[in-house]
């Protein structure tokens, strides 16, 4: 018998594989990616990952999310948590995808590391079955460290697995998760960071995206480097605070430069950042993302500076704007996506 694990890199889904093993069921394991990490990043995190289940001698398979989750993010039936986050629609969305994997893996059942009363609106006992009813998978999610306290899955009737030997975990101590840790002597450290979508401030810039009709896998990556204004509903800026993120701005730039609709500013004749404008501007929004771009240059105010500008697309060219650099002319604030 063999079941397949949705696993986040935390404690519990650890123990969750480790319990169904010690039910003598074998276990694949599955993470979904986040479509906004840097590939550095990516590397970095999946080594982590690797590292965890290799002590429970497990198989991860990694699924990167794409387009289609960004449509469950641009529209989640059940709404957002305190940011960007659509949770309890991202479970759904795990447990479709991880169902759907099922029967080329050769699994007969999902689990997973939920806790009963863990999460409000998610892992709540009222919440379980109707979050599975709504995957399509009513029955074949176990949950080993809340079990006895949930009715029994198809996989527990009809004897594929006995959870006898688990716990029943609720609520948001973590004593008993520490103590089971302790007992398999697992290492356990979460991956860095979480979950981005839970971040209100990244949270506002993902928003803005949706709002705007930018959403892409690109556009979320780029959500992470600069500062974000929004110049019109067409067009946005981003200015990088530092030489990585200029670096990083400028490679977008150029791998991109056949497509329409990117831009790259860069004030002349003394240090500053580079700016990547996306969309299309009308001259009003290229005069203002020029003077912001200033702004944060290293020209003195007062004074009158030529800002460079690169242009995307099929015949990508080169213009320039005149600009004067002076204080009041021009609030960042105002066009800021914080
Ligand atoms: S925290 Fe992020 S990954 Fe986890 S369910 Fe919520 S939106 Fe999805």
């Amino acid at each position: 018998m063999k079941a397949l694990a949705l696993f986040s890199g935390g404690l519990d889904s650890l123990l969750a594989i480790k319990l169904t093993q010690e039910a003598g069921v074998e276990v694949e394991a599955v993470y979904f990616l986040q479509p906004f990490l840097a590939p550095a990043e990516e590397e970095k995190l999946i080594a982590h990952l690797q590292k965890l289940v290799a002590q429970l001698g497990v198989k991860l398979h990694i699924v990167r999310l794409d387009e289609e989750y960004l449509q469950i993010l641009e529209n989640p039936k059940h709404g957002y948590g305190k940011a960007a986050n659509p949770c309890l629609d991202c479970h759904i969305f795990f447990f479709r995808k991880a169902g759907a994997m099922l029967d080329k893996l050769g699994a007969s059942f999902l689990v997973t590391g939920e806790v009963v009363g863990q999460r409000p609106k998610s892992q709540n006992r009222g919440a379980f079955p109707k979050i599975d009813e709504e995957t399509g998978l009513a029955g074949l999610i176990v949950r080993p460290l809340s079990a006895r306290l949930l009715p029994p899955t198809i996989p527990e009737e009809k004897g594929w697995i006995s959870l006898d030997h688990c716990p029943s975990i609720q609520g948001r101590q973590r004593k008993v998760q520490l103590e089971l840790a302790a007992k398999y002597g697992l290492e356990y450290e979460a991956p860095a960071g979480g979950c981005l979508l839970t971040n209100v401030e990244y949270g506002r810039k993902v928003k803005d995206l949706i709002k705007t009709g930018g959403l892409t896998v690109d556009g979320l990556r780029l959500l992470r480097i600069g500062r974000h204004f929004r110049l019109s509903p067409h067009f946005k800026g981003i200015i990088g605070r530092n030489h990585r993120e200029n670096q990083i701005l400028f490679r977008y730039f150029y791998r991109q430069r056949n497509t329409e609709g990117l831009y790259l500013f860069k004030a002349l004749g003394a240090p500053g950042p580079l700016t990547l404008g996306v969309g299309k501007p009308s001259a009003d929004d290229r005069q203002n993302l020029a003077h912001l771009t200033c702004r944060y240059s290293d020209h003195p105010w007062d004074t009158p500076v030529l800002v460079k500008i690169l242009v995307s697309g099929e015949k990508h060219h080169l213009t320039t704007i005149s600009v004067l650099k002076k204080q009041g002319t021009l609030d960042p604030e105002q066009f800021r996506i914080t």
